[in-house]
């Protein structure tokens, strides 16, 4: 493992958070889609559930998108930022069987408060690591969305499977269509 389980999971599920808005698709159009992201997400405390969070969330996605084409200096004015402006408060917690981890928000925060903080803190660790150049754009030419690669050897190319299978197969026809 590369960095805590807290810092992965943050760190795929703001990766997560920015591609529902990429692929030219709007992926959060409600507070239902939010609703089904937060489960899926596994994200605890409190809801509002009306259309300030979802506005609130929205914001936020294209700023932590931002990160993934920033260099460490950038990234880290965005992180301090965002820590910042969300007042964190880092504090070791235990809940819903998960063992200790770091909030740095209260559960009855905002939604778009947690999930800023929980990301900028996911984000401190990989800068701190030196390992900025985790967060990549998916490899594939028609296809915006980002992902983390936390493989050993830093061979993650694509967001997706699909992406992955679409762009080999691609490349097996063209050497198919050259060699004959
Ligand atoms: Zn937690
Ligand atoms: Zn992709």
């Amino acid at each position: 493992m590369l960095f805590a389980h807290d810092t992965e999971v943050a760190l795929h599920a703001a990766a997560a958070l920015v591609n529902t808005g990429r692929g030219g698709r709007e992926d959060l159009p409600d507070v239902a889609a939010l609703d089904r992201f937060v489960t899926d997400w596994k994200w605890t405390g409190d809801r509002a559930r009306d259309a300030a969070e979802l506005d609130g969330v929205r914001a936020l996605r294209a700023r932590l998108g931002a990160i993934w084409a920033m260099d460490a200096d950038s990234a880290a004015e965005l992180v301090n930022e965002l820590l910042r402006e969300r007042s964190a408060l880092p504090q070791l917690v235990k809940h819903d069987g998960w063992d200790y981890h770091i909030h740095a928000t209260s559960p009855e925060a905002p939604l778009a408060d947690r999930m800023a903080v929980e990301a900028a803190m996911a984000f401190a660790d990989v800068i701190r690591a030196g390992e900025l150049a985790r967060l990549r754009a998916c490899a594939a030419d028609d296809c915006d969305a980002v992902h983390v690669d936390l493989s050993k050897n830093r061979s993650r190319r694509f967001c997706s499977v699909t992406c992955a299978n679409r762009v080999n197969v691609a490349a097996y026809r063209q050497r198919r269509a050259s060699a004959s």
